[in-house]
C-alpha cells in the first residue's frame, strides 16, 4: 500500500458524497430541527446560527439550538429574531435549562450574528453563498461573524458544498476541519505523524488534495467515528483494511507496545471489577 493509494481512496469516498444527489444533512437526528437547518431558502440564518453554536459542545447539542428557539418563539423568521434583545436571547439560551456550555458568550454571538446578517446581507443570510462565489469568499464571510474561526468557517463552507449542494466557483479554500478523529485516522493510515498540530495536518491535506482539501474531511471523520476507535480500532470491518490500504494492522510492534499488550491481557485475565477496567483502558490508550 502507498500513501497515493490511500489518498486516492479517501478522495474517491469524498467525491461520492459530493456527487450524490441528496441535498440533505442530518445535523441533530431530530427531524424537525434538521428540516429547519436544511431549509436554506426560508431560514438560511438557522444554518448560520447552527455553525456559530458549534463550539466546545457535542455537535448535536449545538445544532439543535435554532430549533429550541423556534419552539419557544413560535417561529424562526429573521423578523422575529431581529426583534430580540441580547438579554432576551440570553434568557432563551439559559431558561428553563442551559442550551450551551458557554451560554453567555453564545448569546452574544447569536445576537451579533443577527445584527450582522441584517446590516451586511439585508436580513437574507443566503446571500453569503448564492451566485456561485469562490470558496475563499464564503470562508471569509463566515469569519466576519463573532466567535467564528477558520475551523468553523471552513466547516460551514464544506457542509454547504458537500452536503447541501450549494455551487461554488472553486473549492481551494475549503480546508479539512482537524479534530481528534481526523488526526487519529491520518496518523494510523500513515499520512501524518502522531499528534501533529492542526496547522500541520491542514497543510498536509492541502498538499494531498489541493483542489479541495476539505474533501478528505468526511471520509477520515467517518472512519474515526465508526471503525478507527481510539482504544479498539475495528480493523477487521474497516474498508481501508479490507482494501489492504492501511498499514496499521500490520505494523511492527515495539517491545514496549508488546509489554503493554501483555499487561492488558493479564489484567483482563486476572482482575475483575471497575479499577481493573480503568487500568485496562489506560494501558490500551498507550497502544493506540
Ligand atoms: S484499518 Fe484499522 S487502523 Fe486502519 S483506518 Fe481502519 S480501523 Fe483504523
Amino acid at each position: 500500500m502507498t500513501k497515493e493509494a490511500i489518498v486516492k481512496e479517501l478522495v474517491a469516498q469524498g467525491k461520492r458524497l459530493l456527487d450524490s444527489s441528496s441535498a440533505f444533512h442530518e445535523f441533530t437526528g431530530n427531524a424537525d430541527a434538521d428540516a429547519l437547518l436544511n431549509d436554506l431558502e426560508r431560514f438560511p440564518h438557522a444554518f448560520v446560527i447552527g455553525c456559530i453554536m458549534d463550539r466546545q459542545v457535542k455537535a448535536e447539542r449545538a445544532w439543535i439550538i435554532p430549533y429550541e428557539f423556534a419552539r419557544v418563539l413560535g417561529d424562526f423568521s429573521f423578523a422575529t429574531l431581529s426583534a430580540l434583545s441580547q438579554a432576551r436571547i440570553y434568557k432563551l439560551m439559559t431558561k428553563p435549562r442551559s442550551l450551551h456550555r458557554f451560554a453567555e458568550d453564545m448569546s452574544r454571538n447569536f445576537y451579533d450574528a443577527i445584527q450582522l446578517i441584517g446590516s451586511n446581507w439585508g436580513g437574507d443570510a443566503s446571500r453569503i453563498w448564492t451566485n456561485k462565489p469562490s470558496s475563499a469568499q464564503v470562508v471569509y464571510r463566515f469569519l466576519q461573524f463573532r466567535g467564528v474561526g477558520p475551523k468553523i468557517a471552513t466547516m460551514a463552507a464544506n457542509i454547504l458544498a458537500r452536503n447541501l449542494k450549494v455551487p461554488f466557483s472553486d473549492y481551494f479554500s475549503i480546508d479539512i476541519s482537524v479534530d481528534v478523529q481526523v488526526r487519529r485516522v491520518f496518523w494510523r493510515l500513515g499520512l501524518s505523524e502522531r499528534n501533529e498540530s492542526i496547522d500541520s495536518i491542514t497543510y498536509l491535506a492541502r498538499s494531498l488534495n489541493p483542489e479541495f482539501p476539505g474533501l478528505l474531511d468526511s471520509p477520515a471523520w467517518n472512519l474515526g467515528r465508526n471503525y478507527c476507535l481510539e482504544t479498539e480500532p475495528n480493523c477487521s470491518k474497516c474498508p481501508m483494511s479490507k482494501k489492504h490500504l492501511c498499514p496499521w494492522p500490520n505494523r511492527k510492534l515495539t517491545d514496549d507496545t508488546l509489554a503493554v499488550a501483555a499487561s492488558v491481557r493479564d489484567h483482563r485475565a486476572g482482575v475483575k471489577g471497575k479499577p481493573a477496567k480503568r487500568v485496562v483502558r489506560k494501558l490500551k490508550k498507550r497502544l493506540s
